[in-house]
């Protein structure tokens, strides 16, 4: 019997867990919380991943380590790999848990990003600022994600605000990006090098935390054949294994690097319903050595968020081709606790159920920009 270990016990896990038990894969997550989501379905070690006496012991269990979450400590990812096989490797974590480090090598392996500068002291804040211009985004380069640790400066009365919310941590300030789209690639890349992507998906933000995805994205200007160049460049370089999303914005046409996430991605959710092999399984298959699955997509499917609470679930369990995931998690507010996605076989198809299953939710207003894609699309 195999077993995958996961560092993080949240829903990412979960679908992991879930995703692996057909192929007779067992897990064992370590989380620091006795009620991780994930440990409704796959047994739990409740430790610090700090406590190393804790990780000998998940390491004598398990067959091979990945992680639910990019902020596990390096020096445990690294500690890890001399007691097991552990995927993606802790230099590829390390990158992705620091947006300078991201931002440099998207730029060496030729894809732009946002003009940035790294930030130490508020005089390098000033001087950069004088470089970017207004609007820009000041951002921890360490542990931020969904929004957190960032801060919009619109006119440079908003600078000392920014230094009084952010200015402990090592921080990077960006040029805050006008952009048409937001997409992103999932990819995955298995342990003798063979890459796969899903088709592009293209993804709708509030207060910083996906709301919306649709996939297959629209996509006359070639973009996702660009986009899955430069995922594969980053992949081969980091000698990535697993599956990983990296989020760029199309600014003028062009395609403009944010950051990568070394995990499973929100934004690739719908490949559970929407594709023949899910990011999940393709990530179990990935750290197993197995072989990886087909990433195309079986027709036209958007993603719904749910943060903070769950709507009823009657509009989408009485819909066909709509499925529903509840991660099992407490309400609060910001917090993700569960997922719905709508699989249609054509846009037009779509268009009309996505009208009619946006309106039963409640969810008019966060749907209408993706209706307007399809429209065009
Ligand atoms: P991040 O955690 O960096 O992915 O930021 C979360 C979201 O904030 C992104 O998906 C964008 O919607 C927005 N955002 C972040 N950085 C920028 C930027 N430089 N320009 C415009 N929007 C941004």
């Amino acid at each position: 019997m195999t077993t995958v270990g996961v560092l993080g016990g949240g829903q990412l896990a979960r679908m992991l867990a879930l995703a692996g038990a057909p192929l007779g894969v067992r897990f064992l997550v370590v989380d620091s919380l006795a009620d991780a989501c994930a440990s409704q379905v796959a047994p739990l070690l409740q430790a610090d991943w700090r406590d190393f006496a804790a990780l000998e012991a998940f390491a004598a269990r398990i067959d091979v380590a990945t992680f639910d979450f990019e902020n596990v400590p390096a020096e445990t990812a690294q500690w890890l790999t001399e007691h097991t096989a552990v995927y993606p490797n802790p230099r590829a974590l390390a990158l992705a848990q620091d947006r300078l480090a991201e931002k440099t090598l998207f730029r060496e392996i030729g894809l732009d990003t946002p003009a940035f500068a790294a930030i130490d002291s508020k005089a390098d804040l000033e001087h950069a600022l004088a470089e970017i211009g207004y609007p820009a985004v000041l951002k921890t380069c360490r542990l931020g994600y969904d929004g957190k640790g960032q801060f919009r400066l619109k006119t440079p009365a908003d600078l000392d605000a920014a230094w009084a919310a952010l200015g402990q941590a090592p921080l990077i300030v960006e040029a805050f990006v006008p952009f048409e789209r937001e997409l992103s690639v999932i990819a995955v890349r298995s342990r003798d090098g063979e890459f796969r992507s899903y088709p592009l998906t293209q993804n709708w933000h509030a207060d910083g935390i996906l709301s919306m995805s649709l996939a297959p994205a629209p996509d006359s200007a070639g973009l996702a054949e660009q986009a899955n160049a430069f995922a594969r460049r980053i992949a081969e370089k980091l000698d990535y294994v697993g599956t990983f999303a990296l989020e760029l914005f199309v600014h003028e046409g062009r395609l403009l690097g944010n950051e990568m996430a070394p995990r499973v991605h929100n934004s690739g959710h719908w490949t559970i319903e929407g594709s023949p092999c899910s990011q999940f399984e393709n990530h179990v298959r990935a750290v197993l050595g197995l072989p990886l699955g087909d990433t195309s997509s079986l027709g036209v499917n958007v993603m719904f968020n749910w943060i903070g609470d769950l709507p009823e679930s009657a509009p989408i369990l009485a819909e066909p081709r709509a499925h529903w995931h509840d991660y099992g998690k407490e309400p609060r507010a910001g917090r993700k606790v569960g997922h719905a996605t709508l699989c249609a076989f054509t846009a037009e198809e779509m268009r009309e159920r996505l009208a009619r299953v946006a309106w039963a939710l409640g969810r008019e207003i966060q749907a209408e920009p993706v209706l307007k894609v399809l429209r065009a699309g």
